[in-house]
């Protein structure tokens, strides 16, 4: 069977035909095939046998006009060759023309988080409405819901930002992803702000992300967000706001750092109706005057950003070949939901290769999920051995931003139906919810044809440190299945492998009324054992060497490394780790049942009693599958004696010495070449990674059982000497 043939492509195959702007774009994709005056679409000549169709070119060939079908559409708008597909707005909202870019850079300590004086302040401003409005954005609830979109918005002159000629900032968040309803001036360098709610709710204000201009250096400046609606916050746990400037970045190649003194989150008694209102105050002082800076709850991730990250692996002639990219839906506004298949090219043989779902993005606001997307798919698409491995293991099907609309506005939960989509995988309404439909639909058709392994939607969470993961499985009827402990198996070596940024403990397994819409659960339902939402905070860990600092892009990149690597290890066919932690978590439960106490050291295991019996001994033959034997071919090809929990190391070992053709164990000299090598190669997303996460990165190709993992930072750390 050829390839093409086996590729599976559930995306929506009645859109984009009607979209004139497609159609513009794809002119220009294909204009290089145009020759003027020998190729016209049939409908320009007026020929009877084609009536106004656009699909059938006609070629002028040795006299006479030779009719062919145009050719397949390059890729849905992510283009190798073209533009990008341009973003949709709904009509009403106001969009300027600067596109926003930031630089990628991670800190060079890790930034930590604020420890409180006890002398904030809490500013309230009852009166604030008689003083200056220095920004206003457009009336959100100018329409109670979604009419049509445009690409750019509003096509009216916009209003411009009020200029008072003095030193008064001036604000602007017209731009993707962009949330700042209002600004007053309250005093000479302090202002109150407004976050606008996700249009067509008056619900869900915590996303901000605005720009600041006419900046004056040394002043202490204040600003005070007053219209937040959740009463616990990581604001009061250390988090500081995201602070970016043009000029830093410009002179000193200096990204997004966390900035602020004075932080305190509190209720500011503002509400009304019995609503109450919490308000997030700092104090700052600008690096520069007269500088182009912005502010944001968490490190922005655009849909334009996805697009080019997509047209860059569509561009490239190695990735393109094992990652396919197409459009899985179209939105309420008629953007792209792009969903990505990758997997080495399947083979008759293969048909048995299992599924593996990565989904992400359904809240806009909780742009971290999208950091550990892109982790994910670097390491997924690069060229090490592991990441070939699991391509050659499994079909990962990864919908990288399920809500492109929300994200594209500014909203922080919702979708421009309104609506929490995470709640509304149940439903049936096609298309008001297409997103979730039809990555629904997709997963059933998969799985009639193959078993899906894991599925994960990544997500950010407002309260809780660290990384973690909710689960389902918390009924005794998954006990009498003996599937209990199985679903905690991954989680568990998930926090063995990043264990300064993922908590084992702070994950929970259970399904509440209120989740029963949520993909994971739903998923679940349809029979998916591991079914997960991964949650990373917004703030930062408080775990190991990472304990009170912030998470930076690169750990949350580093958390789609660690996801990978926690994959092979669950799939190892050496399946000692796996029992290792089955024992653990036995021991755990054990503990927990003897002891029944509150003190939530580990809260995953508090709610159910153990039944040993029925775990997971079980479900060994299960386990024993397709992919484990093709992984033990592989490394039985790798390695001459299977030994102790070293499979990995002995592929990697065993790749190390063909490479060099030579028998001998490598030093630490050896691991410091390998990796400047692989910092010499422009791609290679570890370049700047933490210490610990480089550190992972050399345990990896380590063949030998005497260097430890301190050994191992210590090398790095000599080497950035
Ligand atoms: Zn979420």
């Amino acid at each position: 069977m050829s390839e093409d043939s086996e590729e599976e492509d559930y995306s929506d195959r009645s859109i984009s035909d009607d979209d004139e702007l497609d159609e513009d774009s794809f002119m220009k994709f294909v204009s290089d095939d145009i020759h003027p005056c020998t190729l016209l679409a049939a409908d320009s000549v007026g020929d009877p046998f084609f009536p106004r169709t656009t699909q059938i070119l006609l070629e002028y060939q040795l006299g006479r006009w030779v009719p062919r079908l145009r050719g397949p559409r390059d890729l849905y708008g992510v283009s190798s060759s073209g533009p990008l597909s341009p973003t949709r707005w709904p009509y009403h909202c106001e969009v300027i023309d600067e596109k926003v870019q930031h630089i990628e850079w991670t800190p060079f300590v890790p930034e930590p988080v604020y420890v409180p004086t006890g002398m904030e302040i809490e500013p309230v401003y009852p009166n604030s409405k008689e003083e200056t409005v220095v920004y206003l954005a457009e009336d959100a609830y100018k329409e109670p819901c979604f009419v049509y979109s445009r690409v750019g918005g509003n096509r009216t002159s916009l209003k411009q930002p009020v200029d008072n000629c003095d030193n008064t900032l001036v604000f602007e968040a017209r731009f993707e992803s962009g949330n700042l309803q209002k600004v007053v001036k309250v005093a000479d360098h302090e202002y109150e702000l407004t976050v606008r709610p996700d249009l067509f709710t008056n619900k869900h204000t915590q996303w901000y992300y605005f720009q600041v201009t006419n900046t004056q250096a040394e002043i202490v400046y204040r600003f005070t967000i007053v219209n937040f609606t959740k009463p616990a916050s990581l604001y009061n746990r250390g988090m500081k706001p995201l602070f970016y400037s043009e000029k830093e970045a410009k002179t000193h190649n200096i990204g997004w750092q966390r900035i602020g003194d004075q932080i305190k989150y509190y209720k500011n008694n503002l509400g009304q109706d019995g609503r109450h209102f919490f308000s997030l105050t700092w104090t700052f002082q600008f690096p520069h005057s007269q500088d182009t800076c912005y502010f944001a709850h968490c490190y922005p991730y655009t849909y334009s950003n996805l697009q080019e990250y997509l047209s860059g692996i569509n561009s490239d002639p190695v990735r393109s070949k094992f990652c396919k990219i197409r459009v899985l839906c179209h939105t309420l506004a008629r953007n792209m939901v792009y969903v990505l298949t990758i997997t080495t090219p399947l083979k008759t043989s293969d048909s048995k290769r299992k599924a593996v779902i990565l989904t992400a993005r359904v809240h806009p606001g909780e742009t971290n999920s999208s950091w550990i997307m892109k982790g994910f798919l670097d390491y997924i698409l690069g060229d090490s051995s592991d990441a070939r491995l699991l391509r050659d293991t499994f079909i990962f099907k990864v919908v990288p931003m399920l809500n492109p609309d929300g994200v594209i506005v500014g909203n922080y939960r919702c979708s421009l139906a309104g609506r929490d989509l995470n709640r509304n995988y149940t439903s049936l309404l096609k298309e008001s919810f297409p997103s979730v439909w039809y990555t629904r639909n997709m997963i059933n058709r998969l799985m009639e044809k193959r078993e899906v392994i894991l599925y994960c939607d990544l997500h950010g969470h407002s309260r809780k440190q660290n990384i973690f993961m909710y689960g389902c499985d918390g009924s005794s009827r998954s006990k009498t299945k003996g599937l209990y402990l199985q679903q905690r198996i991954f989680p568990l070596m998930l926090s063995k492998n990043c264990p300064n940024i993922f908590s084992f403990s702070a994950c929970k397994f259970n399904v509440q009324k209120s989740k029963e819409g949520t993909g994971r659960v739903v998923m679940w339902k349809m029979g998916i054992r591991n079914s997960f939402t991964l949650e990373a905070t917004f703030c930062g860990s408080t775990l190991g060497n990472k304990r009170g600092t912030h998470f930076g892009t690169k750990d949350l990149e580093s958390m789609g490394y660690h996801f990978c690597d926690s994959l092979l290890d669950y799939c190892d066919p050496d399946r000692s780790k796996y029992y290792q932690c089955l024992k653990e978590l036995e021991e755990m439960e054990k503990h927990m049942s003897s002891e029944r106490v509150s003190d939530n050291t580990d809260a995953s295991l508090v709610e159910i009693s153990l039944d040993v019996e029925s775990s997971s001994r079980g479900s060994d033959s299960s386990e024993s599958n397709d992919t484990q034997t093709y992984l033990l071919k592989v490394t039985s090809q790798a390695r001459n004696k299977k030994k102790y929990l070293k499979t990995k190391r002995e592929r990697n070992a065993i790749l190390a010495n063909c490479q060099n053709n030579t028998q001998e164990v490598y030093g630490k000299e050896h691991l410091l070449q390998r990796h400047e090598e692989s910092n010499s190669d422009g791609n290679d997303p570890r370049i700047d990674a933490p210490d610990v996460y480089v550190a992972h990165c050399f345990r990896r190709p380590l063949p030998s059982q005497g260097v430890v993992y301190s050994d191992l930072i210590r090398v790095h750390r000599k080497s950035a000497l």
